[in-house]
Formats: C-alpha cells, structure tokens, sequence
C-alpha cells in the first residue's frame, strides 16, 4: 500500500536534488549531474587530526562538507526522511573508493563494515540511522559484510561540556561493544567503522576504544564527508 502510494506521489511531485533542490530529469536519482560534478573531494589525510594516536590501519573520507550543496546534501540524508539516500551515497562513495584502491590499498571483502550507532531514541525518532544505510550501500559494492559491533549507551548531551581529552579521560565512552551481535568469523581482517561525517574525530575515537575492548586486529574508518577546516 505504502509503495503504491509512494508510485503515484512520485508520479505527481517533482524529485528534487537533495543538494541543490533542483528538479531531477528521469535518469537522476537523488542528486542532479551537475551536483556530483562541484562536489569537492577530500584531499588531506583524515589521521592528521589524532596525532599519531590510535594505530588506524587505513581512513578515507569522500567530501570536504565546504559547499552549501555538500552540507544541505548531509542534512537530506540525516534529517530528510529517505534512508535510500544514504544506501545511494554509500555506494557512491564506495565507488570511488574502489577506484583508489586499485592505487596500492589491500582491503577487501574479508573486512567487516561497523556503522557508528544513533542513540535509540533518536533512531526511533529519526526513523533510520544514516550510518547503516551508507554501510548498507558500501557493503553492496565491497562485498564487506555490516557487523553492528557498538551500541551506543548514552545521549551524550552530558558530554558536551567536556572537550575530546577530558572526555577519554573520564573512560565516559557513549559506545560500548555490543554483547548481543553476532561473532566475527575467524575470516575477518579488520574493522572499517562507516560514519557520515567527521568533524572533530572523537567519535571515531570513542568508537575506536569501544572495539578495542574486545578486538585486537586493525581498526580503520571511511566517513561520507570530512568537516576540519
Ligand atoms: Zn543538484
């Protein structure tokens, strides 16, 4: 009933870009060509930011998030209502990462994809978690599997007054390993935690200790934009 309903909807509404609000023609899904086209990739390395802490094996991020079309495209995929979004941008990005994977990278299917987890209420609100649905797209074009490692305990609203250092400090980690998801297969190599955007980093950081408490192999990350100025 709902699909039949959304058939006709998009029969009589015009698609719009989630970055530009511009109609799309019939050939364009969610994003118009000219969008993907001034979309600015992201350049520097993504580690810089942790100082040598942490030992990533590998990170990679896909945007700069410095347009007004990047950032409206991020605010489409956590607040506009349409998880296909993200399982779109998630193989976009996948896309291109495979192609600079051929440069010299080695990872590959046998990697399992962590997706950064929303509160549950905010999940329940929101309907969907931007993050597993860009591992969802990521995972259809790698052939790496989604393992839901990490909950997320807190809100985390009592964490903001406290910087990044303070907060690791605390051991106050909102993440913590998920006691009820499936064991990893003796087959896999490492842990790529997927994110929409990073920022500051202590996310990745807080998941970072999150799985180090029960993993000990290689720790890497891929987010969709890359906000450090
Ligand atoms: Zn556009």
């Amino acid at each position: 009933m709902r699909s039949i309903l959304c058939d006709i909807l998009s029969a009589v509404l015009p698609r719009r870009c989630s970055a530009c609000g511009t109609p799309l023609d019939a050939k364009e899904r969610f994003w118009c060509i000219s969008c993907a086209f001034i979309w600015t990739r992201h350049v520097q390395p993504g580690l810089l930011r942790f100082e040598g802490r942490l030992n990533w094996a590998h990170s990679w991020s896909w945007l700069n998030l410095r347009n007004p079309e990047e950032k409206a495209l991020v605010h489409d995929l956590k607040y506009g209502g349409n998880p296909l979004l993200g399982v779109e941008l998630g193989r976009a990005m996948a896309m291109e990462w495979l192609e600079e994977r051929t440069l010299g990278q080695t990872m590959h299917s046998e990697w399992s994809l962590v997706p950064v987890p929303l509160h549950p209420r905010r999940q329940r609100k929101r309907g969907y978690n931007q993050s597993m649905q860009l591992a969802l797209g990521w995972s259809q074009c790698t052939d790496m599997t989604i393992a839901p490692l990490c909950i997320r305990s807190e809100a985390g609203r009592s964490f903001t007054r406290y910087n990044r250092s303070q907060r690791v400090a605390r051991g106050n980690n909102p993440f913590s390993w998920n006691e009820s998801a499936s064991p990893l297969t003796p087959s896999t190599q490492g842990l790529i935690i997927i994110d929409d955007v990073v920022t500051t980093g202590s996310t990745l950081e807080s998941m970072h200790g999150a799985l180090r408490s029960q993993w000990p192999g290689p720790l890497a990350f891929v987010t969709l934009a890359d906000a450090a100025r």
